[in-house]
């Protein structure tokens, strides 16, 4: 286990949200994991913080990060399995190396395996749902288990890890065969899409709300007047008003109450109630 204490919080935003962490834990292995959970401390977990800000509360407990080697990868029949700690730029090496096919339309975002997963992340029509055959976790007394698919009870943008607070270590993905001259090409398609869509090299996270029912967040955010909407260090994107821009490093409630005032002024102006898509990291107790 790694501890890094006093830690910079924007080192683990991507929206790059100010503040300063009294330690963070970077996980090894599984049994550090099992063991820390045994100890029943309050922890906050994270992935590569791409769809996430952070609540004060957590900066007094650790922080948990999986290291990238975890567990190992290998490819074996079209299964993928690679660990949850692992970023996406990584992924689409071992897709290249590989040559399997399937989770490309991530390329270019700042996250991790396990945060895919749990936010079931997707665009363009596909999901890392249509991808996972199976995935293991810890869970908060340190048992050790696999979880299929179905179990997981994906959704939009959600799935059961969202609510269990199981720790997800590992998952396998199906792949289609492929070579990596095609793989590469998927993945440039997807980098371009999202270059020419999304300020991909701004500190920025995803959507900050899910599309409602047959509409989308950011039609109803321009249709409010808000694109390019600004306070202080914090700016809708001109280039996509579900984007939010962060200039300098801004503070928990700088963010919250953004997103709160987008939410009132939407909801005031269209009627419509806009759901977070972004999550607020509050500590894990063991008494909860
Ligand atoms: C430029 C940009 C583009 C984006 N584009 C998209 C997009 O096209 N589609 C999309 O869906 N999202 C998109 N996102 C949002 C974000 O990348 C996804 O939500 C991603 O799945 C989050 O991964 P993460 O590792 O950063 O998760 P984090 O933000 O670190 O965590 C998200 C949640 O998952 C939990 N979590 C993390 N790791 C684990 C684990 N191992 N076990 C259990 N729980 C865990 C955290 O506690 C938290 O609740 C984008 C973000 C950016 C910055």
């Amino acid at each position: 286990m790694i501890t890094k204490s006093n830690f910079p919080v924007e080192r683990l935003t991507s929206i790059k949200q100010h503040g300063l962490a009294k330690s963070v834990l970077i996980i090894e292995t599984v049994q550090e994991l099992i063991e820390f959970y045994k100890s029943k401390q309050p922890y906050t977990l994270i992935g590569k913080g791409s769809n996430s800000i952070i609540h004060p509360d957590c900066f007094e407990t650790p922080i948990l990060q999986l290291s990238p080697t975890l567990t190992p990868s290998s490819f074996e029949r079209s299964t993928l399995t690679v660990p949850a700690g692992l970023p996406t730029h990584q992924l689409m090496g071992l897709l290249q190396k590989y040559e399997c096919s399937s989770l490309e339309f991530s390329a270019g975002v700042p996250a991790s395996v396990g945060g895919m997963v749990t936010m079931n992340f997707g665009c363009w029509g596909q999901s890392v749902s249509d991808f996972l055959t199976r995935a293991r976790f810890v869970d908060s007394l340190g048992n050790d288990i696999w979880l299929s698919n179905k179990e997981i009870e994906f959704g939009y943008r959600t799935s059961i890890i969202q609510k269990n607070k199981f720790t997800l270590i590992e998952a396998e993905f199906l792949c289609t065969p492929s070579t990596k001259e095609n793989i590469k090409t998927r993945i440039d398609t997807s980098l371009k899409k999202r270059l020419a869509h999304q300020p991909l090299r701004e500190n920025t996270f995803g959507s900050i709300f899910k599309n409602p029912p047959g509409d989308f967040a950011g039609r109803l955010i321009e249709e409010s007047g808000l694109k390019g909407h600004s306070i202080g260090n914090l700016q809708l994107s001109k280039q996509h008003a579900n984007f939010l821009v962060n200039s300098e490093p801004s503070t928990f409630k700088d963010i919250a109450e953004f997103l709160q005032n987008i939410q009132d002024i939407v909801l005031s102006k269209t009627g419509i109630h806009l759901e977070k898509e972004v999550k607020s990291l509050t500590p894990f107790s063991f008494s909860d």
